[in-house]
């Protein structure tokens, strides 16, 4: 069984920076058009999500869950598919909140959430793909063993997220683009050439 694990902000919505508010969110063009060929082509659709909103106690984890739900609801009705697992990191190393203050394996540029999905969904990661649009995205992914995608969405170029190494940034897309439909193209591509 293969994936492609999806980055949220940036991805399939806009990145406004810290997402709290349902109203705020917007789903990026052909989104739900790219993962309708991902999944007809029998792809896991798996986001994998950091969201410091909660160590820094602006959201609680039911509040993220519902934003998510939001996002899929949005997705069926523009003609998208259901996907199959949604993961998030809620710790940041300098969290307000003393519960969520530590240094995980799960926050991305760690490949934590790939390697629990891949547990738990049965998932052939050296099959798998993953699309992001920052470093810490790549990263996780090619930790994990994975195909890597970076989505030029403006902040691939922002500096990197607190916990990204020089080994991290040395780690290098397979491929750059700059929307999802060009991303599923490629993935689809890439995986027939190779008989992934
Ligand atoms: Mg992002
Ligand atoms: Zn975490």
């Amino acid at each position: 069984m293969n994936a492609v694990f999806l980055d949220r902000d940036g991805v399939l919505i806009e990145d406004n920076g810290l997402l709290v508010n349902i109203a705020e969110i917007r789903l990026l063009p052909s989104v739900p058009q790219a993962l309708g060929q991902l999944k007809a082509a029998g792809f896991r659709l798996v986001v994998v999500s950091n969201q410091p909103v909660v160590a820094r106690g602006l959201l609680d984890e039911a509040g993220v869950r519902q934003v998510q739900a939001v996002v899929e609801a949005r997705l069926r009705e523009c003609g998208g598919p259901a996907l199959d697992g949604f993961y998030f990191c809620p710790h940041h190393p300098q969290a307000n909140l003393p519960a969520y203050r530590c240094a995980c394996a799960c926050r991305k540029p760690e490949p934590g959430m790939l390697l629990q999905a891949a547990d738990a969904l049965g998932l052939d990661l050296a099959a798998s793909f993953m699309v992001g649009d920052r470093p810490s995205d790549v990263a996780a992914g090619v930790k994990a063993g994975c195909r890597t995608v970076l989505l030029r969405t403006g902040r691939h170029a922002d500096k990197p997220i607190s916990g990204v190494t020089q080994t991290d940034l040395a780690l290098t897309p397979d491929y750059t683009c700059d929307g999802l439909l060009d991303a599923a193209a490629w993935m689809l591509q890439f995986r027939s050439v190779f008989r992934l």
